[in-house]
Formats: C-alpha cells, sequence, structure tokens
C-alpha cells in the first residue's frame, strides 16, 4: 500500500491514545479506517472492505466521490469561511435548490442533524408560543438538549432530566397520534422512515393522517428526514411516497457528501417566525461546505442515485430474503434485517471478513450501503452475513 494511505500509528497504539486522549462516549470498531473510494474503505493494514454503513448513511454518493473531490478542492483554493454576516452565491444557490427539491420555502443551514432538529423546535416554539412536542416511540431525533427531549429511548434522556420531553406515542398509530395532539401541541415530529430504531416504515396512509391531524389541532407537523435524505429511501425524500408536505423539514447527513452540515426548510407562514437574531450559527451554510453539497446534488442527479438506490434497495432484499431472516424491512437502500442471531457477534465476524455492517439492537442489522453499490458488491455481502450466521 502507498505510504501516504497508512496510519503513521499502529492500531494497538490507537485504540490505548484513543483511550487517553478522548472522550470514550463511542463503542468503536476494532479498525483503522485510512482511505476510502465509492463503497469501498481500507484500513491502516492495507485490508479492503465493504461499506455497508457509509458513514451512517451519509456517503450517498460515495466515498471521495472525485466531483464533489474537486469541487472541495476548487472552493478551498478560493474561499473557506467568511461567517454570516456577509452573503456568499454558493449558500443561496443551495438555499434554491433545496427549495425545489423539497417544496419548502425557505431554508436555515446549521452543522449536523440535531442542530436541525433544535432548529425546528426553536422555530416551533416562535412561530406557535408552544412547547409541548410529540413525537414518536423509538424515534431518534438527535442528541443535543432539546433534541433529546424528542428522542425516545430512556437510556439516553435520563441522565440529562430536567428536558422539555415531548409526549411520546406508538409509531405508526393515528389513533395514538390523534389522543395525544390537543391545542397545546406546538408540533408532531416524526421520521418518515424511522432509521436508528432499526427501519421502520410506516403504513400508507399514516403520515397523511398525521397532516390531519395537525391541521385539525392548529399544530405543525416537522418531518425530520435527517436519514431518510437524499436519495436513500429510493425517492429525493421519504416524504414523497406520501405526497404529504410537512411544515418543517430536516435534513443532514448525505447532504454535503460527507461534510458536515445540516439544513432546516420551513413553509413560508411559519419561516416568518424567525425574525433577524432569532437564530444563527458561526460556521452554518459556509462556502466549502455549501460548494460539497451542490456537488453532492449534482452528482445525485446525474449518476440517477435516486433511481439506483430503489432498484438496488430491491435487489438487496430479495437476496437476504434467501437467507431466512425474522424479517426485512425497508425502502430503497434503507434496509432493516430482523435475525435469530446476536447481531453484535455478526457485525464482528463480518469486519473479519471485509464487510462494514452495523446493528441498530440486538437482533438487527442496519444496511445503509452508498447508493453507488453495485449488484456484485450487494452479492458479496449477503453471501458474508449468510456465512457468519
Ligand atoms: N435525526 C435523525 C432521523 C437521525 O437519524 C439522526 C442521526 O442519526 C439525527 C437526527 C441526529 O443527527 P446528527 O448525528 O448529525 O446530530
Amino acid at each position: 500500500m502507498q505510504l501516504e494511505f497508512m496510519s503513521l500509528i499502529d492500531k494497538n497504539e490507537m485504540k490505548k491514545r484513543d483511550a487517553e486522549a478522548i472522550f470514550q462516549t463511542y463503542a468503536r470498531q476494532d479498525v483503522v479506517l485510512v482511505r476510502g473510494a465509492g463503497a469501498k474503505v481500507w484500513d491502516s493494514e492495507g485490508k479492503e472492505y465493504l461499506d455497508f454503513v457509509a458513514g451512517i448513511a451519509v456517503n450517498n454518493v460515495g466515498h471521495c466521490h472525485p466531483d464533489v473531490v474537486e469541487a472541495i478542492a476548487r472552493q478551498a483554493e478560493t474561499l473557506i469561511h467568511t461567517s454570516n454576516l456577509y452573503y456568499t452565491e454558493n449558500q443561496v444557490l443551495l438555499a434554491e435548490e433545496l427549495k425545489r427539491l423539497t417544496g419548502m420555502n425557505r431554508a436555515y443551514f446549521c452543522n449536523s442533524g440535531a442542530e436541525s432538529v433544535e432548529a425546528a423546535l426553536k422555530l416551533t416554539r416562535r412561530a406557535t408560543g408552544k412547547a409541548m412536542i410529540v413525537a414518536a416511540e423509538r424515534a431518534f431525533h438527535g442528541r443535543t438538549l432539546g433534541a433529546l427531549g424528542a428522542t425516545y429511548k430512556a437510556a439516553y434522556r435520563e441522565p440529562f432530566r430536567p428536558l422539555n420531553e415531548a409526549v411520546f406515542v406508538p409509531y405508526n398509530d393515528p389513533e395514538a397520534l390523534k389522543a395525544a395532539v390537543t391545542k397545546d401541541t406546538g408540533a408532531v415530529i416524526l421520521e418518515p422512515i424511522q432509521g436508528e430504531a432499526g427501519v421502520y416504515v410506516p403504513d400508507p396512509g399514516y403520515l397523511k393522517a398525521a397532516r390531519q391531524i395537525c391541521d385539525d389541532a392548529g399544530a405543525l407537523l416537522i418531518f425530520d428526514e435527517v436519514q431518510t435524505g437524499f436519495g436513500r429511501t429510493g425517492r429525493w425524500f421519504a416524504k414523497d411516497y406520501s405526497g404529504v408536505q410537512p411544515d418543517i423539514i430536516t435534513l443532514a447527513k448525505a447532504l454535503a457528501g460527507g461534510l458536515p452540515m445540516g439544513a432546516m426548510l420551513a413553509q413560508e407562514r411559519v419561516s416568518e417566525a424567525f425574525q433577524r437574531g432569532d437564530h444563527g450559527s458561526t460556521f452554518a451554510g459556509g462556502a466549502l461546505v455549501s460548494a460539497a453539497a451542490l456537488a453532492t446534488i449534482e452528482v445525485i442527479k446525474k449518476e440517477r442515485l435516486v433511481q439506483r438506490s430503489e432498484e438496488m434497495g430491491a435487489y438487496l432484499c430479495t437476496e437476504l430474503k434467501k437467507l431466512g431472516p425474522r424479517e426485512i424491512r425497508g425502502q430503497g437502500l434503507m434496509v432493516g434485517l430482523d435475525l435469530d442471531a446476536d447481531c453484535k457477534i455478526l457485525v464482528e465476524k463480518a469486519l473479519q471478513k471485509g464487510v462494514l455492517i452495523n446493528s441498530t439492537g440486538d437482533h438487527t442489522i442496519r444496511l445503509i450501503p452508498p447508493l453507488v453499490v453495485t449488484r456484485d458488491q450487494i452479492d458479496r455481502v449477503v453471501k458474508v452475513i449468510g456465512e457468519s450466521l
């Protein structure tokens, strides 16, 4: 392997130094990654892996796509950061593109998924004056204090109380939602497909019912498309399956091809509630990340990755069925697989066999590969999962 692709620190030393120098908030896999291209990554010892985690649904256009790399390099030589005290061209071009893609009216930029949810919650408070949020059981909306209040897992929330905690209702249950939403509800926040929970797709009609319930009660409807956005599910956004337009949509992950960026878009009547000074961020929508996002969106269009996600997702599910799982859930290349196996061990075995996958529970694997993945690569991953079972 070429020297520039090698890590200067040996793996065991790396683990020791990480343990001493970095907050130990992450459970890491036993591997040091140094390079990526398309759906593949390589470790510090030169071993190749197929990456069916894709930076947790971030690398939709694949690792180091040449067009994105070129856009970043070109922009980095021109202007990296100026702050939001000044106009920059890429930010406005990107906002216009996101308006077209989502059918929303105005964009607010930020730097992560949790921040986009924070922005949505603050906008809800400003627009409605109400603090009560209704969210779904199993929901994941991020780890900052506001977003954490709408994240279901008690283990994430409890150590950090008091929070503005949401009222949680079972997902995909319109009656339960209706019973929970009152005149005091500021907003209902839903993932159009639940991701971190292990990929749960609602019945057709659920999101439409949610829209009606919110309209009847005068509450806002927020769709968190941080994970489902940018072709992941076989549509540009998972909401497109339902035809439902939310009042607010949150985006991040795949948006800037791997650079940290989030966005919150809203309908005009809601977005007007944010006045100058109501919210802001030093880095948000900077020239460099915005250039990366514009290039990423262009690649998704040029390479027809939304359609590809639908086709390859269907193929992946067909092949996975042959393994006889308990259940397969998903849309496009966002697939959850329940297995009669210890999935933590399965993830480790797959890693040894050169495949990166991720478990969202003791018996659940989530497969979220780059949308550029090929049939041969899918075949190999399914074979490795089968062998590892
Ligand atoms: N919302 C959803 C639906 C997510 O899946 C995630 C992350 O997995 C987040 C919000 C939080 O995003 P971030 O990790 O960028 O803060």
